[in-house]
C-alpha cells in the first residue's frame, strides 16, 4: 500500500496576544496612561475605574471601546489613547515563544512565518518592537485598525495574504487562542487551525488542534 506524505506546510499565521505575547504581563496599570484622559472628562473615580477595568476585560479595543457608554468623541479620544500606550516594562512573551520561533526561523526549508494581529497599529507596532521579535517574521500585519476600518478582520487578511503569497489554503496553519477570530477565519478558508492552550483560554472545540507548548508544532504541522 502506498502512503501519501502529508502535504509540506507552506506557512503559519501566528497570532500575537494570549498567543506568543502573554497580554496579562502587562499588568493593569497599563490603563493608568488614560488618567490624564477620563480625569478631564471629570468623570468620579468609579467611573474612571469602570472604564479601565472594561477595557482590561474586553480584548480588542475596537470592540470593548463601543461598548463603554461614553459619546463618540470620547470613543475617538480613547481609541487615539490606546493607539499611543506604552507597553509596560514587564510585559513578556511567553518562555517557548522566542526559543520556538528562533529555532524554526533557522531551518533551512521552513514555511513561511506570517504575524498577524488585531489591534492598533501605534500599540501593536510598540509591543513588536518591546517583545523584539520582528526579525523571526517573514511579514507582520497589523489588522483593525481604526484609521482603515473598523471592519478589517483576520479573515480577510489570511485571504488577502493566500493570494499575494499564492498560498494553497489546506497547506496553512493558523496558530492562534481565540476561537472567534484567527481560529473562525482559518476554519472559513479550509486552513488548518491550532488553538494554543494557553493559561485562561478557552478551548475551542471547532480548532483542528489544540497544543500548550509550541513545540507541539514540530509535529502538528510534520516540519
Ligand atoms: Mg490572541
Amino acid at each position: 500500500m502506498t502512503t501519501h506524505p502529508p502535504k509540506r506546510v507552506q506557512a503559519i499565521f501566528f497570532d500575537l496576544d494570549n498567543c506568543l505575547f502573554d497580554t496579562n504581563s502587562m499588568g493593569r496599570d497599563l490603563f493608568d496612561q488614560y488618567d490624564h484622559l477620563v480625569e478631564s472628562w471629570r468623570l468620579n473615580l468609579d467611573e474612571a475605574r469602570a472604564i479601565k477595568q472594561a477595557l482590561w476585560n474586553g480584548g480588542a479595543p475596537q470592540l470593548a471601546i463601543p461598548r463603554l457608554g461614553v459619546s463618540p468623541e470620547q470613543q475617538t479620544e480613547l481609541m487615539k489613547a490606546y493607539d499611543n500606550l506604552q507597553v509596560t516594562k514587564g510585559g513578556r512573551l511567553y518562555a517557548d515563544t522566542k526559543p520556538f520561533l528562533s529555532k524554526l526561523y533557522a531551518q533551512p526549508e521552513r514555511p513561511r512565518m506570517i504575524l498577524v494581529t488585531k489591534g492598533l497599529n501605534g500599540f501593536q507596532r510598540r509591543k513588536i518592537q518591546h517583545l523584539q521579535i520582528e526579525q523571526f517574521f517573514d511579514h507582520i500585519q497589523i489588522v483593525g485598525d481604526f484609521r482603515w476600518s473598523m471592519h478589517t478582520e483576520k479573515w480577510v487578511a489570511f485571504g488577502h495574504l493566500a493570494v499575494s503569497l499564492s498560498l494553497n489554503h489546506p497547506q496553512v496553519v493558523v496558530v492562534g487562542d481565540n476561537p472567534t477570530d484567527e481560529l473562525a477565519a482559518g476554519r472559513k478558508h479550509n486552513m488548518v487551525t491550532v488553538q494554543t492552550l494557553r493559561p485562561g483560554v478557552t478551548h475551542d472545540p471547532q480548532a483542528k488542534y489544540h497544543i500548550t507548548k509550541l513545540d507541539e508544532l514540530w509535529s502538528v504541522c510534520n516540519l
